[in-house]
């Protein structure tokens, strides 16, 4: 008879509901399509991909792009489908059995997952109970446990909250630990780790295509670090990983450097209509430098199942939002991506409504 890994069976996969509804604000994508010219430049490049052949395996013309837009080298630069397959890289590379890798709770849950699924003890160290992360108990984690890898996601997701420099600072400290920034929300705040980027340095920074970018389909991802990390994660990744068409979106992408950012003023402005709303409507807000709000419906301090009700209500309006309330630390909160300004309308009066109802 075959049987799976003892360890796996024990893990649960990561799964947001596909929940069928007009509004859909669970899973932090943009709520805007990519610029009409990106998609006719796209159709047009598939047309001369050589399908015959591999693709450039070492996606030059992308981390040129990429490494550009960074001011760094293109040796600096690994590219992936996503940048979940980046940290599946990395944790081949640099995790493993025998080794620990730390994340800072609650936090995005692919890390551990990822971490699980390939071999390594995941120690998760609690934030503060407002979700920020004091440098002197980052540094204690560290020394603690000497972990191998160490995620810090800042923005983080579920909370939005950015943590600064000096958290970074703290956990480097001691120079045994690969610290590796995740960043998929950095261009909605207002410091990124990548000035901190130098060969001596045992940090990493993930950036995506899937949310600022508008190409949560494509599937595309990268890190930029020292370019001793990128080789050890050449030797572990399947060789021709990234496919054609993916790369050569990528590369298109890279034109529309001014309609992201248009894009993500967008975003940042609705970001600060739908914090007031919420606070107007009695509930509490994590403040955000990301692309979504954490916030608790006042329901929920009197009553666990509150949250749970609400996430449901929202439901029968036709929107569709993320309840944490199930994970650890998170009991009684909801989190919305920021849409578009009549998504975020709907929204707000669909949590009107169904607060009413009670
Ligand atoms: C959405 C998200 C990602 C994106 O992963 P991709 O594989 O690039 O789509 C990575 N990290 C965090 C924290 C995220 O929230």
């Amino acid at each position: 008879m075959i049987r799976v890994r003892d360890d796996l069976r024990a893990l649960e996969g990561y799964h947001s509901p596909q929940v069928d509804v007009d509004v859909r604000l669970n899973t932090n994508e943009s709520p805007f399509g990519p610029p009409p010219s990106f998609v006719t430049a796209l159709a047009e490049a598939v047309g001369s991909i050589a399908w015959n052949r591999y693709p450039d395996r070492r996606a030059e013309r992308l981390r040129a792009g990429i490494a550009a837009l960074h001011g760094v080298d293109a040796a600096n630069v690994f590219v992936a489908n996503g940048s979940n397959e980046v940290i599946q890289t990395l944790l081949l590379a640099y995790g493993g059995p025998g080794r620990t890798v730390l994340t800072f709770e609650p936090s995005y849950q692919m890390h551990a997952q990822i971490a699980r699924v390939t071999g390594a003890k995941v120690v998760g160290w609690p934030r503060s109970d407002d979700f920020t992360l004091d440098p002197v108990s980052a540094r204690q984690a560290i020394a603690e446990h000497r972990p191998a890898v160490a995620f810090l996601t800042s923005p983080n997701n579920p909370t939005g909250h950015a943590d600064g420099p000096d958290v970074l600072d703290a956990l480097v400290a001691d120079g045994d630990t690969l610290v590796v920034v995740d960043e998929a929300y950095a261009e909605f705040g207002r410091w990124s780790a990548i000035e901190r980027i130098t060969e001596d340095a045992p940090i990493v920074v993930l950036r995506t295509f899937s949310k600022t970018w508008s190409m949560a389909a494509a599937r595309l991802g990268y890190l930029v670090g020292p370019v001793e990390v990128v080789r050890a994660l050449e030797t572990a990744v399947l060789p021709y990983h990234l496919d054609a068409v993916t790369q050569v979106a990528g590369e298109l992408a890279l034109r529309h450097i001014d309609e992201m950012n248009e894009r993500v003023r967008l975003v940042v402005e609705e970001r600060a209509e739908v914090a007031s709303g919420l606070a107007v409507l009695g509930c509490r807000v994590v403040d955000s430098s990301a692309n979504f709000i954490l916030f608790e419906p006042p329901v929920a301090g009197e009553d666990p199942a509150g949250a749970d009700r609400v996430w449901s209500g929202l439901v029968q309006h036709g929107v569709l939002v993320r309840n944490c309330s199930g994970w650890p630390g998170l009991a009684g909160w909801l989190r919305v991506t920021i849409g578009t300004n009549e998504e975020n309308r709907r929204f707000l009066n669909a949590l009107s409504e169904v607060l009413d109802e009670r």
